[in-house]
């Protein structure tokens, strides 16, 4: 049988059986799947039809060792053998989790020095708020309940998480949410450094902390690098703002670093840029590089001490929480992080892209606001970005040069959730190098040039 056949024949079955996350599920069940995956290697995936393409978001910027490491293969097949799978439940443990703990806790910053095990990225928002609000539980606050989130935050899918998410097609779906889970309107603005006279103050964190009281509020939860909103780096100053505010009314800060964790940024974490301890601090994605499904949440000792306290069964736990061969596989990952120096490759090939997007931005007039911390980057189509003025709602700039992209051998993502938002996200995978990046930024050339002709 043909690739062709192979590839007509599970098309078919595809649109038929799955409805696929964040996909046009009418669209889909017309045409079907756009690749069917078949390998990888480093930066390339390649489809059952036969074609390359250049992984140029990391798939979900968690592929972050990139494609085909047989390493992680190895670990999660060396564990399986001995025991693939076994509960944390009822005080039971396993070496992989303890060691990967032990690991984890030295590489985070500060006095964050326990974890709670998940396998996502969800799960992992969704369990720091459940930590928050129980922490303050324990200590006799209990109208302490309030999360206040950002807006263009993106913490996942639950309806915890998805209320907490800042982007209104995510936050709407299926009409529900907790109600006590709400948005500080602006997004990453100089308001929260203390600007009153900023336009967006009313609705900032520090007003809907007056406005609620800080005997209401348990927690604020932030990315240190928004990414599914569309990559925005905060302001100089801001996380250290944000960590001043909580403190100041006696409030915990979650750091959800999902995308910017593990070395995606050129730090470990998102945080270690402006030196901010967070009182939990969320992960995921390249926790494993995606090789097997794992999160976890770390808090601060205090946090982990006020556990200690309690004296009951803890009635919070996953089926895969501590998965043994998933933590096998995190652990290899970071053993492959540190020993191939992939922070400083991140930080070094960020510094390239961004010199591409650069040249990117200075050619093209409707390109702009291009932006990263390192290998988590982003630009703005826009009719005229120093400006600010947005394109038509009609013309789809971001679809376009993605689409475009594609055409050429190029993965990468765009962000059109609004009338004139155009978007595009780059971020390929750690291990990355400079003829890689010249490549993707030639493409991304080609790409934009082909959406000018349109214009
Ligand atoms: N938080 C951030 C910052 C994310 O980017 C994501 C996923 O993209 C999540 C949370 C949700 O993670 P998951 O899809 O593993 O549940």
């Amino acid at each position: 049988m043909s690739q062709q056949t192979v590839f007509n024949e599970l098309s078919a079955l595809d649109k038929k059986h799955i409805i696929h996350p964040s996909t046009n599920p009418k669209l889909h069940s017309e045409i079907g799947p756009k690749l069917i995956f078949e390998s990888g290697e480093g930066i390339y995936l390649k489809d059952m039809r036969g074609k390359t393409y250049i992984d140029g978001v990391s798939m979900l910027w968690n592929v972050n060792l990139g494609h085909g490491v047989k390493e992680l293969a190895e670990a999660s097949y060396e564990q399986m053998k001995k025991a693939a799978y076994t509960t944390t439940f009822y005080g039971y443990s396993n070496e992989a989790s303890v060691r990967l703990a032990e690991k984890i806790v030295e590489v985070t910053p500060g006095d964050l020095n326990a974890i709670f095990y998940t396998s996502g990225g969800s799960e992992s928002n969704d369990t720091a708020f459940k930590l928050s609000r129980s922490y303050w539980d324990i200590k006799g606050k209990k109208d302490k309940k309030l999360i206040i989130s950002l807006r263009r935050g993106y913490h996942g899918v639950t309806i915890a998480t998805q209320r907490a998410t800042g982007i209104d097609a995510y936050r709407e779906f299926s009409g529900s949410g907790d109600p006590k889970i709400v948005n500080a309107k602006p997004h990453l603005t100089e308001c929260e450094l203390g600007d009153k006279s900023h336009p967006e103050y009313e609705g900032s964190i520090r007003s809907i902390i007056e406005k609620e009281g800080a005997d209401n509020v348990a927690a604020v939860i932030l990315e240190p690098v928004q990414g599914a909103g569309g990559v925005h780096v905060p302001p100089e100053g801001y996380l250290k703002a944000v960590r001043a505010l909580c403190d100041e009314f006696d409030i915990h800060m979650i750091a959800d670093e999902v995308i910017c964790g593990f070395g995606r940024t050129g730090k470990m974490f998102g945080v270690d840029h402006w030196e901010v301890v967070p009182d939990f601090m969320c992960v995921a994605k390249g926790m494993t590089s995606g090789y097997a499904q794992l999160g976890g949440v770390l808090m601060r000792e205090e946090i982990r001490d006020a556990f200690f306290t309690y004296d009951g069964m803890l009635p919070h736990g996953f089926t895969y929480s501590g998965h043994p061969t998933a933590c096998a596989v995190g652990l290899k990952n970071l053993e492959i992080l540190e020993r191939d120096n992939l922070i400083e490759n991140a930080r070094l090939m960020g510094d390239e892209l961004k010199k591409g997007l650069e040249y990117l931005e200075d050619k093209y007039s409707f390109l702009g606001n291009t932006r990263n911390r390192g290998l988590l980057a982003g630009f703005d189509l826009m009719e005229d970005p120093e400006a600010g003025k947005p394109f038509d709602g009609s013309i789809k700039a971001a679809a376009s040069v993605v689409e475009e992209s594609y055409k050429r051998g190029l993965l990468i993502r765009p962000f059109d959730f609004t009338p004139g938002m155009n978007i595009v996200a780059i971020a390929p995978p750690l291990v990355v190098n400079k003829e890689e990046i010249d490549k993707i930024i030639a493409i991304v050339d080609d790409a934009v040039g082909a959406f000018a002709k349109t214009l």
